[in-house]
């Protein structure tokens, strides 16, 4: 269901230009409305049975690359990472969703693909959950912060607590997702820096791993900051060729 809040933020994506992306939201508020305990599916936009999934797309995520969830990527020797899927299907729907049309509700559906966490990994308990913070600019245009909505989700499911560590510089602000590997590493190089002194670990959640520029840099940043453990969650993961063909 789109409530008041979001309806509010649609209106000021549609004041600031988004009007195509505001578009398919208006009808699916009055589908909302005039269907309440059938909103519409996020991710086939047929009806679904009051979640933001229809049934069959919810099994489908479920389903989708399980084999894949919580495999290790080496994206640095001290930077032990994981993802939940691959970035397709509904998976890559709703990630999608979440970060161009601000839909907080989707973040608890992919936070839900956490449960249960295998065996073989744990955090230590005084683990802090972070995000990559969004330009500041990006974050007015789009009226949320989708990484923190995802990691506050996170964090609730592994009971840990959540806040921000990272500041990100206003002076770097063209969008990762046009760039290649190089312009990736020139464009974040020290974007980020520490809030405050860490001496915890730090789990960082973002919601899709491409190149693990963002990763690496975010980590830079909390080690500057103190962090001797870091650990990196993405919630789906851009296999190759996404990339090149903008496919994020
Ligand atoms: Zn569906």
């Amino acid at each position: 269901m789109i409530d008041l809040k979001e309806l509010k933020c649609m209106k000021q994506q549609h004041l600031y230009g988004g009007f195509f992306r505001f578009l398919p939201r208006v009808k699916e508020f009055l589908l909302d409305t005039v269907y309440p305990e059938c909103a519409v599916c996020r991710a086939c936009g047929r009806l679904s049975k009051g979640g933001i999934l229809c049934p069959d797309c919810r099994s489908r995520l479920q389903a989708d690359g399980m084999a894949f969830a919580w495999d290790t990527e080496d994206l640095e020797p001290d930077l032990p990472a994981w993802f939940l899927r691959p970035h397709t299907g509904v998976a890559r729907l709703l990630v999608i969703r979440l970060k161009h049309q601000a839909e907080k509700c989707i973040a608890e559906e992919l936070a839900d693909l956490i449960l249960p966490v295998p065996g073989h990994i744990s955090f230590p308990p005084d683990t802090v959950v972070t995000w990559v913070p969004m330009p500041e600019s990006r974050k007015r245009e789009r009226c949320i912060d989708h990484g923190e909505i995802l990691a506050r989700s996170a964090a609730g499911r592994l009971n840990l607590p959540c806040r921000p560590l990272l500041v990100r510089l206003e002076t770097r602000e063209k969008t990762q997702a046009t760039l290649n590997m190089a312009q990736r590493e020139a464009n974040l190089a020290h974007a980020f820096r520490p809030r405050e002194s860490i001496d915890f670990p730090v789990l960082l959640v973002d919601d899709v791993l491409t190149t693990g520029t963002t990763a690496r840099r975010c980590a830079e940043a909390l080690r500057e900051g103190g962090a001797r453990r870091i650990f990196f969650l993405a919630f789906t993961r851009a296999m190759k060729g996404a990339l090149k063909d903008g496919n994020i």
